[in-house]
């Protein structure tokens, strides 16, 4: 509960930050959780209050909030060198040492790297890229970029243009030429007496129909999560990439896989594609790439789109893009080490990807467990990400009516229980770091079927 007086950190905190995603009745009823510090899988608020972050933050903090090997990763490069740029034909060290190693880690031979301050600017990148290069090769219509309903993919304004959200109608988004598909999620998306092999090939056909209608030389790319992650944790039904891959294929459109949330792990694959089985053009990474702890993102171009567009940069002897810190040497420096420590093991440590691995089955014993619940719907996901969704009707899957806010009051009564979930929709979504044990397993499910119950109580009487 927010303190009364002018001087606490929740008043401060209302004071004079303002904030984005955040259901502000909420807060102004509850107040701001004011954090200070992480330890392990938890993070501990001004009141000394702490709770299982069952979120790694906002899903990039995997490897939890007191890694001592990263922490001393950045210290060393910041002692060592603290901040470049990669303009002008310089670049440091560690930026050279980066894309060597994801050059190496891409599902492809002689990867290029671009990077970018996040996830959001690695998207406009990308566009501006093809944009870039559909000019040079004399095709200066090819400039759609095809997404899906319910897909992220940031926040700036072409990224927002991407993203497949109703909410950036405020911003008069999305952009002419941002075109959003139908949504993968057979349990929602599915027609009555369509089976999940129907319901795939129907998205196929609409691809199809849509490269059609709108003519293939006008689109860029197919930009897609390969398990979408803010749109509620959807993995997409069936052999849906094996369907869609060779319509791109046939049309000449690079399918871009956005591996912000499933890069460098989350699903037990380094990337979410080889999760799902295809083989993508290019790769957008961020989030896992350097653990949560520097903020950066990285165009990962596969060999054909990378020639191409140096032929075309060749031509006019430079592309003219890049941000002051592309390419940090701090940033570089900590995604070394925090590939090291998700997919090699450091400093005597296992794998944290082998951990996701093992967490895996105990999770989603965990997840059908609480699915089984009258108001729960359906679970979902992969690897350790996943997704409840709560249902007023099991049988007909109706949603709750809206004003109850459900999933706001289920996150609410697992913040009061000392865990921290995330309401999507009407859904709650988990995406624990990858360093979490069998107790703090138990201690998530455990917290989030009291709060289940708790609210359920409430709204279904
Ligand atoms: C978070 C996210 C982004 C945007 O990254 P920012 O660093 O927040 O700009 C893009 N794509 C996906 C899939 C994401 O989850």
């Amino acid at each position: 509960m927010p303190e009364d007086h002018a001087n606490s950190w929740e008043a401060r905190a209302a004071a004079h930050s303002f904030y984005g995603f955040t259901d502000l009745p909420s807060v102004r009823e509850r107040g701001t959780v004011v954090v200070t510090h992480g330890e392990g899988a938890y993070v501990v608020d001004t009141h000394g209050r702490r709770y299982l972050d069952a979120n790694s933050g906002l899903w990039n903090m995997v490897a939890g909030f007191d890694h001592p090997g990263l922490a001393a990763a950045a210290k060393a490069q910041y002692d060592r060198f603290p901040g470049y740029h990669a303009f002008f034909g310089r670049m440091s060290d560690q930026t050279v040492m980066l894309s060597e190693r994801l050059a190496a880690l891409a599902p492809f031979n002689d990867a290029k790297v671009f990077y970018t301050n996040s996830g959001s600017e690695a998207n406009d990148t990308l566009v501006k890229m093809l944009w870039f290069l559909a000019r040079a090769e004399g095709q200066p219509a090819r400039r759609k970029i095809l997404t899906r309903k319910n897909a992220y993919h940031g926040v700036t304004a072409v990224s927002a243009s991407m993203t497949g959200k109703p909410y950036n109608e405020v911003f008069g988004l999305p952009l002419d030429g941002f075109i959003h598909l139908t949504c993968p999620h057979y349990w929602r998306e599915g027609r009555p007496g369509e089976s999940e092999a129907q319901f795939t090939r129907r998205l196929a056909e609409e691809l199809d129909e849509v490269i059609t209608r709108e003519g293939p030389e006008t689109i860029a790319a197919f930009v897609a999560e390969p398990v979408m992650g803010a749109g509620g944790v959807i993995p997409p039904s069936e052999g849906y990439f094996q369907a869609i891959q060779p319509i791109l294929k046939r049309h000449g459109i690079p399918l871009v896989s956005d591996e912000v949330i499933c890069g460098f792990g989350r699903t037990g694959e380094v990337w979410g594609a080889d999760a799902l089985g295809f083989t993508p053009d290019a790769i957008i990474a961020s989030k896992a790439l350097t653990a949560g702890y520097f903020p950066m993102g990285a165009v990962i171009l596969g060999p054909e789109l990378a020639d191409r567009l140096q032929v075309a940069v060749d031509a006019i002897e430079e592309f003219p893009h890049g941000f002051t810190a592309s390419g940090h040497p701090v940033g570089c420096a900590v995604a070394l080490k925090a590939i090291e420590v998700i997919l090699d093991g450091a400093d005597g440590a296992a794998p944290l990807i082998d951990n996701v691995r093992r967490m895996t089955p105990v999770f989603e014993a965990g997840m059908a467990r609480l699915a089984q619940h009258p108001h729960i719907g359906e679970w979902r996901g992969r690897g350790l990400m996943g997704a409840l969704e709560a249902v007023a009707d099991k049988d007909s899957g109706t949603p709750f009516a809206g004003h109850l806010s459900v999933s706001e009051r289920i996150a609410n009564t697992c913040t009061d229980l000392g865990l921290i979930c995330r309401p999507l929709g009407q859904a709650v979504v988990l995406c624990p770091p990858f360093i979490l044990d069998d107790g703090q397993m138990d201690e998530m499910f455990g917290k989030l079927e009291t709060a289940l119950e708790r609210v359920f109580a409430e709204v279904a009487g």
